[in-house]
Parts: C-alpha cells; structure tokens; sequence
C-alpha cells in the first residue's frame, strides 16, 4: 500500500493520517464535545452514556471501558491551562482495507482539547440570526455520528444568507439546527422537538429543560410547525455545549424583540447556569 498526505507520499510505516482510517474513508464513526470549566465539566456523565448508545446504535465496540475514556479525557482538559476547556473525542471504526463490511480491526480513539469558544455577553444579547432550511438529513438523528455533510452544508448556506444557524425543516416542522437544538416561546409556553430519531438529544436541551421545569415554565416535547416558528413564536433560542443558550434575533426576514433581563428566556440561562 501507498500512501499519499497533503503533498507527499509517506514513507514506509509513516501515518500522521491514517489514510484508511473508517471516519476518513466513510464517516464510520461517533463523537462528544464536552465543555469543562476548569475540572468540574458540563455533563461529562451525560455525554459518555450518549457515546456508548451511538456506538451501540452503530454496533461498534468502544475501545476502552467508559471510564478509561473518561480519564483519558480529563487527563488532556488537565493539560490545557485555560478557564473553559472543549474536548472533541471521536471514536472511529478503525484502520482497514476500504471495504463497506465491518473490519476485524479495533475501533479508534482520537481526541483534541482546547480553549473554549466564549460568546461575550454582548453577542448573547443581540442574538443571532437563523434561516430556515429542509432537513436533508437520515432518519438516525439520534446518533451523534461522524457524518455531517448535510449539516456543513446547511450551516454554510446559513453563514452565505448572513445568518448564523440554519433551522432545519422536515415534513413542515421544525427538527432542530445544524449543530444545535432549537426551542421556541408562545403565550407562556416553552416549545422543543420530541427527542426520537429526527433530532440529535442534546445534553444542553436536556439540562436547559430542567431549567424550564425548575422555573415552573410549562414546556411541551412538541414539534413546531413551520409556519407556527416563522410567524408565531415570540421568542426563540438555539443550545448547543459550546453556546449554551444563544437567543434568536431573526427568523428569515421576521426580527424577534430583544429580550430583557426579566424574560423568560433570561431567566432560564441564569437557572440553566446554576444547575
Ligand atoms: N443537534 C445537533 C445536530 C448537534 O450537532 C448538536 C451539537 O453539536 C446539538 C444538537 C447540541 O447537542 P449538545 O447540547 O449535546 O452539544
């Protein structure tokens, strides 16, 4: 076998890349992004146990026990200096000949931390722009796999509208958002997609619920149509472990009100940072 990297063959036993690595070659794989501040993380817990049912859901073996991948994660969060630390770790299929079957290789940890991505309170504030678009995604929403294609490219064409999220649509309701869970606000009541296999179970989502609940905020798992999303709600926000709660300002053409420090969608990031 030879292999090719970026502008060079590589010499015998050499890879940087393994060139036949499943997630390179098929996306054959599952992820986490975990926050941490300082040691104490945002449901690491949480996160692991979303990692062993993708891999079930995929019928891929970890390749260590679930607290072995812990300490390996809190061992790299332990080597970066910085307040708020973001660990990315994917588990891949492993190195084989490219064949679609599964290989009889191990399945493979990767991993990176790194500084945190801060949004200032000023950005939170003014929020942030969505468009709409069709979920092209696959009916197994639910696992947080290595395949994004559909999701890079509807983020993309959010970014080329000027617009920071893309909202996505199936069958006429709203699903979620390429890379976060959406929720919307109506005459006192609190709106987010049901977690089943149209939309990834955001651990954000689940936490930011109990924050609902803890407020005595009634919030109904009940999809949201479309045209209820454009025209209705008063108030919308997208979650996301690196974003936390990050407020909508526009859907499509239609401007939400800024929100005040009283609002409800307020009130439940203050409870959602203290749980
Ligand atoms: N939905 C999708 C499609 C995502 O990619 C993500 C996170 O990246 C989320 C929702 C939010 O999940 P979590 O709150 O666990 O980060």
């Amino acid at each position: 076998t030879v292999y090719y990297y970026k502008d060079r063959f590589l010499k015998g036993g050499e890879t940087p890349v393994p060139v036949e690595d499943r997630a390179f070659n098929y996306g054959d794989g599952i992820y986490e992004v975990v926050r941490f501040h300082r040691d104490r993380s945002f449901g690491l817990q949480e996160h692991l146990e979303r990692l062993r049912d993708s891999a079930e859901a995929i019928r891929m073996a970890l390749p260590f026990p679930l607290e072995e991948i812990e300490s390996i994660v809190r061992s790299a969060v332990s080597q970066v200096e910085d307040e708020v630390v973001d660990v990315y770790f994917q588990i891949s299929r492993g190195e084989a000949l490219r064949v679609h079957p599964f290989p009889q290789t191990d399945p493979v940890l990767s991993l990176y931390a790194r500084p945190g991505r801060i949004y200032t309170e000023d950005f939170r504030e003014a929020g942030v722009a969505v468009i709409t678009l069709p979920d092209e995604r696959w009916s197994n929403c639910y696992i947080k796999s290595l395949n994004l294609l559909p999701n890079v490219l509807a983020k993309q064409a959010a970014v080329e509208a000027g617009a920071y999220e893309a909202v996505l649509i199936r069958d006429g309701w709203v699903t979620e958002a390429s890379a976060s869970n959406v929720f919307g606000y109506h005459d006192g009541v609190f709106f987010t997609h049901p977690a089943n296999r149209h939309i990834l179970n955001g651990i954000t989502r689940r936490f930011l619920l109990r924050a609902i609940q803890k407020l005595g905020f009634t919030v109904q798992e009940e999809p949201m149509s479309e045209e209820f999303f454009q025209n209705e709600v008063e108030s919308a926000f997208i979650t996301s472990t690196t974003m936390e709660l990050m407020p909508i300002s526009k859907i499509n053409q239609r401007e939400l009100h800024p929100l005040g420090p009283e609002s409800p969608v307020w009130q439940i990031l203050q409870a959602f940072r203290t749980l």
